[in-house]
């Protein structure tokens, strides 16, 4: 029987992204609306669940700012502060979570996959910069998709052709964990104590019915270790 699967979600699971994605959220915010969102505000949206898409996010906040710009516009303005010119965008902020071995080791015991709500580009960009010779496979993004997280579509995309080895899926977000239950998946949800809604995102989680909630993926062993 082939090795259980670890599907991983990329943002704030592998990589952190408080400097680059949610940076950039709050600067396009800032660029359209001239308001501040802090930190805090980001997370209450993401939350409340349904806000998985970063680009969605920013025009959303834009709008109930009083500030009416199509949403192709923020898009573009986004995409511009977080890939720049390849030397200078919010992407290169981005930081690998998993210690030297952490998951080289977890690799003897599980296969690897990744569901993200990024293009599978930009995924990818990110896996060849810190993943060294890790194999995820499949690589699953936004377009490969009809219906995004919270919809289960995508576990169920990488389920296809399994045969019947177990899964995880690893998150960050109450998106990830009804995604994860609508797939019928078990759901370990990441929370980390530095994240500004901390302990409501772990009730969410425990609401969820997770299968285990952990700091960082640093700690994936432990879940695994009986
Ligand atoms: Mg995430």
């Amino acid at each position: 029987m082939s090795k259980p699967l670890l599907i991983f979600d990329m943002d704030g699971v592998l990589v952190d992204v408080t400097e680059s994605y949610r940076e950039t959220i709050a600067r396009t915010v800032a660029h359209f609306a001239g308001i501040e969102v802090t930190r805090e505000q980001i997370q209450e949206y993401k939350n409340q669940g349904g806000w998985n898409d970063d680009w969605q996010l920013s025009h959303h906040i834009i709008e109930r700012a009083g500030v009416e710009v199509p949403f192709a516009r923020v898009k573009g303005h986004f995409q511009k502060l977080f890939l720049g010119d390849g030397s200078d965008g919010m992407i290169l902020r981005e930081r690998w979570i998993a210690l030297p071995g952490v998951l080289e080791k977890l690799n003897e015991r599980f296969r690897f996959a990744l569901f993200t709500g990024r293009p599978r580009a930009d995924a990818e960009l990110t896996l060849a910069r810190f993943a060294g010779g890790l194999v995820f496979d499949p690589v699953v993004g936004m377009y490969e998709i009809a219906n995004h997280k919270p919809a289960p579509d995508g576990l169920l995309q990488i389920l296809h052709g399994e045969t019947g080895g177990q899964a995880y899926y690893i998150g960050d977000t109450v998106d990830d964990a009804r995604c994860a239950r609508s797939a019928k998946v078990p759901f370990i949800g990441i929370a980390a104590p530095s994240n500004p809604l901390y302990l409501d995102l772990v009730f969410l989680f425990q609401a969820e019915s997770a299968y285990a909630i952990v700091d960082d993926i640093n700690y994936l062993s432990e879940v695994f270790a009986a």
